[in-house]
């Protein structure tokens, strides 16, 4: 069967597709939206999101002080270490500047950052309600605007004909349209490419262990398919956002409230109780990102977060509770590690922190001495019970191999852009995210070319030459 109704198909359920067929839907094109996850977990990963991270000159209504794009693009080329593409990363940012307003015209509301988050109030604008809410609110407008929507309607493959866009594929139904643009995110949930991407490391597969921190409907079909049919293609495979979230977590959608952050005021052990990084290096919210990666280098995949009575009420409480114990043996035995090699760290550990004034909110002086690897910041003896543990496993939020895009949104096959067909968000984000991350910056990369997929879609449909990017 064929469906042939539409100007405009958006592949893909969250904020970037969103994005994309409210803009398309506003420049007047008709427009199908395919989801490939039931209605009860529509939204992907952005589901899970609570910010996104905005340029502003001055303080602007949840927003203090002044963010300025030079600085926010400072900021990003240092996380990326210079892989990005300064013209599309600047598109994003100066886009961050004004779409509040057009998110808000679509039902999305802003709060304050909330103490205890990041330290965010000054770069990133919170959702009221979180991703969920803004989620709902894009679907409930694109309903009201007409859109068309359709639930468990994964789309398998595309046909192309010379690099253009001429149906989408959603088992044996063909669904024909103008222009087409594809948000279905990276291939994080797909766990045998995320095997092949990481291989093994002494026999294990590395990938085996991973939890993913979102949704499970991300895998990478699309991409996949993309790649293959000669799109470009930008982006390592093994690079993603990866943090240590509780082990405990469940292995898709555990979201948010699954990261632990009592690293920096602890030690941490990996399964033969030997510490294995500086855990005090840098404040927590410049580190908590680099931890997902070292606990997967950890044989097993797998680590302890391990702190003493005096952490207690200085970090967000995670949403499983700690192993207690009063004694460091009785807390080895709890965690399945070796009493006597728990012991000796601690006891190593104690032994190199030197007297200093503790300040958790401050680079303070009390560090190890003579003991590898440091601890070069907050180090404190462990010796007040009750003792608690946090076991750590790789969470990854999603990955950065994408396909290459233009300002237009448009996606490359063979360096030339396709006169039809559109990417935007996780699927794309590799263009200005080749490593590391700044919370926040995936809802603007998804929000800024979201609009301008769309906006560029709709024009193609409609004749309409090259469309200015969405304002
Ligand atoms: C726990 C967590 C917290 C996060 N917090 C933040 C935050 O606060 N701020 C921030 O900026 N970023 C955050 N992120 C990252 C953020 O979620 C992403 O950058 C952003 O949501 C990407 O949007 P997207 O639309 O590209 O992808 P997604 O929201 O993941 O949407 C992809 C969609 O495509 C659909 N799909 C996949 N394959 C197909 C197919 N073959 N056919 C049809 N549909 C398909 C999926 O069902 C899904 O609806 C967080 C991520 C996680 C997991």
């Amino acid at each position: 069967m064929t469906v042939r109704d539409y100007d405009v198909i958006v592949i893909g359920g969250g904020n970037a597709a969103l994005c994309a067929a409210l803009t398309a839907r506003e420049a007047g094109a008709s427009v199908l939206l395919l989801e490939s996850a039931p209605r009860a977990w529509r939204g992907g990963n952005s589901q899970h999101t609570r910010n996104l991270r905005c340029m502003h000159d001055a303080p602007q209504d949840v927003l203090t002080e002044a963010y300025p794009e030079e600085e926010y693009w400072q900021d990003l080329r240092k996380v990326t270490g210079g892989l990005t593409n300064e013209t599309l990363a600047r598109l994003a940012i100066r886009s961050s500047a004004n779409c509040r307003d057009w998110m808000r015209r679509h039902g999305v509301h802003f709060q304050p950052s909330l103490s205890g988050t990041l330290q965010l109030s000054r770069t990133n604008a919170f959702f009221l309600g979180g991703g969920k809410a803004l989620v709902n609110a894009y679907y409930r407008s694109a309903e009201k605007l007409g859109v068309h929507i359709r639930y468990e309607a994964a789309v398998d493959r595309l046909e192309l004909r010379d690099d253009r866009f001429v149906a989408a594929y959603v088992g044996s139904e063909r669904v024909e349209a103008k222009a087409c643009v594809v948000a279905s995110g990276g291939f994080e949930s797909n766990r045998e490419w995320m095997r092949e991407a990481w291989g093994q490391v002494n026999g294990e597969w590395v990938a085996d262990n991973f939890l993913i921190r979102g949704t499970r409907f991300n895998m990478g079909v699309l991409l996949k398919f993309l790649i293959g049919a000669g799109a470009d293609a930008i982006g390592d495979p093994t690079q993603s956002h990866c943090v240590a979230i509780d082990a405990r977590a469940p292995l898709y959608d555990g979201g948010i409230c699954t990261r632990v952050d009592s690293v920096s005021l602890g030690i941490v052990v990996n399964k033969d109780a030997a510490r294995f990084y500086d855990e005090g290096e840098d404040f927590w919210p410049k580190r908590y990102a680099i931890w997902g990666r070292l606990v997967a280098q950890q044989p097993g995949q797998i680590a302890y977060s391990v702190i003493d009575a005096k952490a207690i009420g200085r970090f967000m409480p995670p949403v499983f509770p700690g192993e207690k114990a009063q004694t460091l043996p009785e807390l080895a035995r709890k965690l399945g590690l070796d009493e006597a090699a728990l012991a000796r760290t601690v006891s190593d550990y104690n032994t190199a922190c030197r007297p200093g004034r503790f300040d958790h909110a401050a680079l303070d002086d009390c560090a190890t001495a003579g003991l590898a690897p440091p601890k070069t910041h907050w180090a404190r003896p462990l010796d007040t019970a009750p003792y608690y543990a946090y076991p750590l496993r790789p969470g990854i939020t999603f990955t950065y191999l994408g396909v290459k895009v233009n300002e237009q949104a448009a996606v490359h096959f063979a360096g030339r852009p396709s006169p039809n067909l559109y990417a935007a968000g996780e699927i794309m984000a590799g263009n200005v995210l080749g490593k590391g991350y700044t919370a926040g910056v995936g809802m603007t990369i998804g929000t800024a070319f979201g609009r301008i997929a769309g906006t560029q879609a709709a024009a193609a449909a409609l004749n309409k030459g090259e469309a200015r990017a969405a304002a």
